[in-house]
């Protein structure tokens, strides 16, 4: 007998990319992290905020993140009752699905994307419906009327990197009556974004994170913009002093230093689409990437194959046992020694 909710004892929990305790000796391509530090004015920032002797450290943060907040609505053009900060964008996920759908509501999302979605409607209780992809990368029988209580739809899309085109993203939001979360937690990688909709649309929601392209996985960080009424929401939601003193200082100079952005998410691009064309070179079915991370398979289509023998050189990237996904790999884009030294094994491997 169990005193625990019947979803929660039997729901399996998610299962994050493999994370070695000799962190050291791999190279690590299996969660996208970034391979560049953070900004250098990211980490005076964090010294600065810490305080002689960590005197700061006494005091309890901003509740309200408010400096964040407003440099983050003032470098998008919105006002800061349109803007949240949290403690990761996986933070702002639950909290959506809090705000939007009860119990045995439904949540949508797109299969393969980020199953995360998943394990958060299951702890909430609510019923899950995935709509597949079409062989050219749009969703498979999207209902006219899509009456799902919240849908996700992550683009560019993990693991797959390509991303949906603007005019596609506008006419989901059309199509659905409940909330559309466009998880952007790769655009910076991208072309486009889907920020003007969440100007026209009342209903589309836009969520980001600093994990990726702003190099602060460690700090936790994620960003949502969205009308002021959402916001209101997820800040009644939230643990009050979710974001930590030096998650906010390095928020703040994170965003403000869009030029060092630039320069490293430029550097990461050139050395995706480098290490693309040379896997393309070698045979591998390589989808184009909008993101820090591309899908490819090999000529025999046997990811795991691969998978572990790249793991017994100690280079980890992502496979997923999933049958739509087991035939390729996810690689995280690392330095340009980095890809070079991935696909020698590869090359090796065959
Ligand atoms: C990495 C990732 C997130 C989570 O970002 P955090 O800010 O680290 O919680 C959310 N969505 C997708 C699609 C991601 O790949």
């Amino acid at each position: 007998m169990s005193l625990l909710r019947k979803n929660i004892a039997e729901m399996a929990g998610y299962v994050p990319g493999f994370q070695p305790e000799d962190e050291a000796s791999w190279l690590k391509l299996n969660t996208n992290e970034n391979p560049y530090p953070p900004s250098p004015k990211v980490v005076e920032a964090i010294l600065a905020e810490v305080g002689a002797g960590g005197g700061n450290l006494r005091k309890y943060p901003d509740a309200a993140s408010r400096l964040a907040r407003r440099a983050a609505a003032d470098l998008y053009g919105f006002d800061p009752s349109w803007v949240i900060l949290a403690n990761g964008s996986d933070e702002l996920l639950n909290n959506l699905i809090r705000a939007f759908a009860g119990e045995g509501e439904e949540v949508g999302y797109v299969h393969p994307s980020y199953s995360y979605y998943a394990t958060l409607a299951e702890i909430q209780g609510a019923r899950i419906r995935t709509f597949g992809l079409t062989e050219d990368f749009r969703i498979a029988d999207f209902p006219e009327r899509y009456e799902g209580k919240i849908f996700f739809l992550t683009t560019p899309n993990a693991p797959l990197g390509f991303a949906f085109p603007l005019a596609y993203i506008e006419e989901i939001a059309g199509r659905c009556a409940g909330a559309l979360v466009v998880d952007e937690a790769y655009v910076d990688f991208a072309e486009v974004n889907a920020l003007e909709l969440v100007k026209r649309y009342e209903n589309v929601i836009v969520t980001r994170t600093f994990s990726k392209s702003y190099s602060l996985a460690g700090m936790r960080i994620g960003l949502a913009i969205a009308r002021p009424q959402v916001i209101s929401a997820l800040d009644k939601i939230r643990d009050h002093y979710h974001l930590d003193r030096l998650a906010q200082a390095a928020a703040g100079a994170a965003l403000a230093d869009q030029a060092y952005l630039a320069l490293t998410v430029g550097r990461i691009r050139a050395t995706r689409d480098r290490f693309s064309a040379e896997l393309r070179n070698i045979g591998y079915q390589v989808i184009p990437s909008s993101a820090n991370f591309v899908f490819a398979s090999p000529p025999d289509r046997n990811g795991r194959r691969v998978y572990d023998a790249l793991f017994s050189r100690k280079i980890l990237v992502r496979h997923f046992s999933d049958p739509l996904l087991a035939h390729g790999l996810r690689i995280s884009i690392g330095t340009d020694e980095e890809m070079e030294q991935t696909l020698g094994a590869l090359r090796e491997i065959g």
